[in-house]
């Protein structure tokens, strides 16, 4: 790779890696470390066949230029010409082995950062998702890691072929002749000041490179997902994105032109030593000729300047990528230290030694809220001992195995982070939550996730089938069970309609679908998965009456048979449940059934007339009140 390409950042990181990063880095290669030191003799054993033909050069010549018997010349040149041959062939397929062993190490190490990684995120807890910017996350797992694939399938192996080569060298050259070794050394300071002023500029102009990049990226994930372009559309913001695109886009240009051109300087920089320093060479070489300061012969001396002269050109090039090797390791630190900062993040909801495994067919579906408090900012820090800021305040109802229960109250009121205590997304701070008596945070987390289903308002798909969305629910679901389930949550007869039927793709995130749909489909996969305790956050957003119609006629078979936790919309939910509890600041206000609570005319009493009975009612029908989302419901 040429060396205006690597990955350089802008600048040194100030703070040294942290500590025990070189040792996990070590730790990390240990199951390679075979592999490792075989591209490590493959280096010395190349670096070392690099000076044979030098050396053959000078054996050459001298045959050239000695008087021996000509037959005998000639055989000894024979000889000489025939390794000059064959030792390159060897080289170079040596090379091509070492680079396929450090391939492997690299691409080996890489998956295993990869995948470790991802298991690590994997298992953290959400509220470390909610405070992340997914691109970043993302940029950890692939830019990060694809960065450290660099180091470990270029700059390591670079340094120390690079470190070979010019010891090497060095030593021969001075075998050779030691005064001209010393001429030679004498012009490379001036080479090592030169190549550090070009390798800064082109650090600063590869960090600035990258930086812009990065925001060009990011401007694109942003602007060009589905989301985005919605907001742009919709705000008719399109020609200001496009401008702001093209800018940016100008400036990469521009910076990666300059990074080609101080790139190429740093060639130009090599090609001029090596052009110079020969001339230095014959000029000192006249000098000791015609001097007479010779202690050899003139063929001698021929011989040793072509052979010279041919190992100075092995020697700019190592020299040059040398002086970067500070920078180098230390971005390679940076790098791995990037990735160990998010290996060791804490997971916090994690299963203890010890955890019960829950078996999904006994499961009665008792659930209990005990006496419980929560809030969103993490323990640790500096926390007021102010309980009004608590998000849930003292929470406590049992639902048991069956029942319906809904919340209600106004939105922020804490009802939604009071269902994902339930399924552990966040711990309780005080109190507990338990099903069947057993404290969830004694019980395994994949057991608990078995047993729990959720829909929620903002309904998560795939962009894959509609078959493997569905069987998300459960991988070994047969066909026939996946039709029925799509039939219980009436989405049935939508499914058949589309092109390819359960195959047809739903599209990013299911944009290809209506709301109604998706939501249908998620009931569907929640059927499949038939779990003992549901929780259920109904939309908000409103559908059409046909669509909420079937939606809610999806859900009531749903519940049937099932410990239910309800945020619930639809007054027919309300109405079927066994408890309504209203929440408030995260309290409990007020508890009861739909009667109970109208009777006492407060809070639940207001909301009931507000959202529900107020102009909502369409008409009257035999069965009760006619809503406006279709709802039919019983006339109180
Ligand atoms: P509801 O579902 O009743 O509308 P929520 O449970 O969503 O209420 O929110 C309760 C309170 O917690 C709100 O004040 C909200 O701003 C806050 N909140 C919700 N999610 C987070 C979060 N991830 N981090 C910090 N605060 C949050």
């Amino acid at each position: 790779m040429p060396p205006s390409h690597r990955l350089i950042p802008k600048e040194v990181p100030d703070t040294p890696a942290r500590p025990g990063t070189f040792r996990r880095i070590v730790q990390i290669f240990r199951p390679y470390r075979g592999k490792v030191t075989l591209v490590a003799l493959l280096i010395l054993l190349t670096a070392g066949l690099g000076l044979i033909n030098p050396l053959l050069i000078k054996s050459a010549f001298k045959t050239l230029l000695s008087d021996g018997p000509p037959e005998e010349q000639l055989r000894r040149l024979y000889w000489i010409v025939g390794v000059m041959v064959v030792t390159p062939i060897v080289t170079g397929l040596l090379g091509l082995w070492q680079t396929y062993v450090n391939n492997i190490v690299g691409q080996n190490v890489m998956q295993d950062l990869r995948n470790s990684l991802y298991a690590h995120l994997q298992h953290m807890p959400l509220r470390f998702f909610t405070s992340t910017r997914t691109g970043e996350i993302q940029s950890r797992l692939s830019n990060d890691v694809g960065g450290v694939q660099a180091v470990l399938t270029d700059t390591a192996s670079s340094i120390f072929s690079n470190i070979a080569t010019v010891i090497s060298t060095l030593v021969v050259m001075f075998i050779l002749s030691w005064q001209l070794t010393l001429l030679t050394l004498a012009v490379v300071p001036a080479f090592l000041v030169l190549s550090r002023k070009v390798g800064k500029v082109r650090r600063d102009v590869s960090g600035r490179t990258q930086e812009s990049l990065a925001d060009l990226t990011a401007h694109m994930q942003e602007t060009l997902s589905v989301s985005g372009i919605l907001l742009s559309k919709a705000f008719g913001r399109q020609s200001y994105e496009i401008d702001r695109f093209r800018k940016e886009n100008r400036r990469l240009s521009q910076l990666e032109i300059k990074r080609t051109m101080v790139g190429r300087g740093f060639f130009s920089l090599v090609g001029i030593f090596f052009s110079i320093t020969p001339a230095f060479v014959y000029l000192v070489a006249g000098y000791l000729l015609f001097r007479g300061r010779l202690e050899q012969g003139p063929e001698e001396l021929v011989a040793t300047i072509a052979a010279f002269t041919t190992l100075q050109s092995r020697l700019f090039f190592p020299m040059g990528q040398l002086l970067n090797v500070n920078v180098e390791i230390q971005s390679s630190l940076a790098l791995f230290d990037r990735i160990f900062e998010y290996l060791d993040l804490e997971r916090d909801i994690t299963d203890h030694d010890g955890a019960i495994e829950l078996n999904p067919r006994e499961v009665r579906g008792e659930v209990r809220f005990n006496d419980v408090w929560f809030r969103y900012d993490r323990p640790g820090k500096e926390r007021s001992q102010d309980e009004r800021l608590w998000t849930i305040g003292g929470v406590d109802f049992t639902a048991r195995p069956g029942e319906l229960v809904a919340l209600v109250g106004p939105s922020g009121a804490g009802k939604t982070t009071l269902t994902y205590l339930l399924p552990r997304l966040y711990d309780v701070d005080r109190g507990s939550v338990e099903i069947d008596g057993i404290d969830v945070r004694d019980i395994r987390l994949e057991s608990l996730g078995e047993v729990i289903g959720m829909v929620t308002q903002e309904t998560y798909l795939f962009n894959a089938t509609v078959r493997d969305n569905l069987r998300y629910g459960d991988p070994d679901a047969t066909d026939e069970e996946l039709v029925e389930a799509a039939k219980a949550a009436h989405i049935y007869d939508r499914i058949v309609e589309m092109p390819d039927g359960f195959d047809t793709r739903v599209g990013e995130r299911g944009y290809k679908m209506s709301g109604g749909e998706k939501q249908r489909l998620a009931i569907a996969r929640v059927v499949l998965k038939d779990p003992s305790i549901l929780i259920l956050d109904e939309a908000t957003s409103a559908l059409d009456t046909h669509s909420e119609r079937l939606v809610q006629e999806a859900l009531t078979p749903l519940m049937k048979g099932r410990t239910t936790v309800a945020i619930a919309h639809r007054l027919s939910t309300i109405l079927a449940a066994d408890t309504i509890l209203y929440l408030d600041k995260g309290r409990i206000i007020e508890r009861g059934s739909h009667a109970e609570l109208l009777a006492r005319g407060g809070a639940y009493s207001a909301l009931y007339h507000e959202q529900f009975s107020d102009g909502r009612v369409e008409t009257r029908c035999e069965d009760g009140l006619v809503l406006a989302s279709g709802e039919v419901v019983p006339e109180i």
